[in-house]
């Protein structure tokens, strides 16, 4: 595998749909087959050459390494999936749906789709935590007013409807990975939780601007710094800042503007995760981003849950 080192290499290398459930058993299995139903190992294949058969007698049940993966039931080509998830991660400045649609030779639907399934696979795993200096700061994310109906706009103005912004929090360890996370709004008692299951050692120096919500929060650290915006201060008195995380917003926000016009809150936290993803492995090369969003193909996504209504 070394040596698929592009996106050329990988379409002119997963050309064969039987190379490609190869490469993907390699990657979830390790070469090691497991029953998705009752986990059991040591499954035989069948003559179709992809399909396995449980060998667990309670069990007897059929089934592909897509069973139980991202991939289940998809109707498109696995080199589709492949190449789509190699452009995902590697390109910074992410990708609509229509350009992925037009690069593929897919419907902007199934591209859609697509995006929001790599996105999915990719997503942190619900234990990833960050420790030692944690910088943490809040931004908002607004839909394009010029995106939004001249009526909606109207409400907006009108004091009727609460604008549309979405509050994301981020939170990034020096020298570490980002984890950024939507939430209702920007006050202590929100945050709070949010910040303790991300930063649950107490023994972590945090810093943050001087946002009213956060001198709470930080007295439960070992040490809580504060850069103090509004006084033009770039630095806190011991020396700490903010930059890696405002550098990360304005990449963020620059990638959801510039490639997406407008994301509604309700996907926001997806855009989030495939961006986390993308900045937290920024040192490595593409193509290893590549090998190691493979290997987190476990977990489905299903359209309905997509397209339903919160
Ligand atoms: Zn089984």
């Amino acid at each position: 595998m070394e040596q698929l080192k592009s996106l050329q290499d990988i379409l002119t290398h997963f050309k064969e749909e039987s190379v490609c459930l190869e490469f993907l058993e390699q990657m979830r299995w390790n070469g090691k087959p497991v029953c998705p139903h009752c986990k059991a190992h040591r499954p035989y294949k069948l003559k179709d050459g992809k399909t396995y058969r449980c060998s667990s007698r309670f069990c007897r049940k059929d089934f592909t390494v897509l069973v139980g993966s991202i991939m289940e039931n998809t109707k498109l080509p696995l080199s589709k999936w492949l190449a789509c998830i190699y452009i995902a991660t590697a390109h910074k400045k992410g990708i609509s749906s229509c350009q992925l649609a037009r690069d593929l030779n897919l419907t902007q639907k199934s591209a859609w789709f697509l995006m929001h399934r790599v996105r999915e696979m990719v997503k942190p795993k619900s234990d990833t935590t960050l420790s030692d200096t944690v910088q943490i700061d809040e931004t908002y994310v607004k839909g394009k007013a010029k995106n939004r109906s001249k009526y909606k706009r109207k409400l907006i103005a009108e004091g009727v409807i609460k604008d549309d912004a979405t509050v994301v929090l981020g939170l990034v360890q020096s020298n570490g990975s980002v984890v950024l996370k939507v939430v209702p709004n920007a006050e202590t008692a929100t945050l709070k939780p949010v910040i303790n299951a991300i930063v649950p050692n107490s023994d972590t120096v945090i810093v943050t601007d001087g946002h009213v919500s956060y001198p709470a929060i930080g007295a439960e650290y070992k040490q809580h710094e504060v850069v103090n915006h509004s006084e033009y201060e770039y630095l806190s008195a011991s020396g700490f800042h903010t930059n890696t995380i405002e550098g990360a917003f304005s990449h963020f926000k620059r990638a959801i503007y510039g490639t997406y016009h407008f994301i509604t809150s309700k996907h926001c936290q997806r855009y989030a995760d495939l961006f986390s993803y993308r900045y937290s492995t920024r040192k490595i090369k593409d193509a290893q981003r590549f090998f190691e969003a493979m290997k987190q193909t476990e977990g489905r996504l299903k359209y309905k849950k997509l397209i339903e209504k919160l």
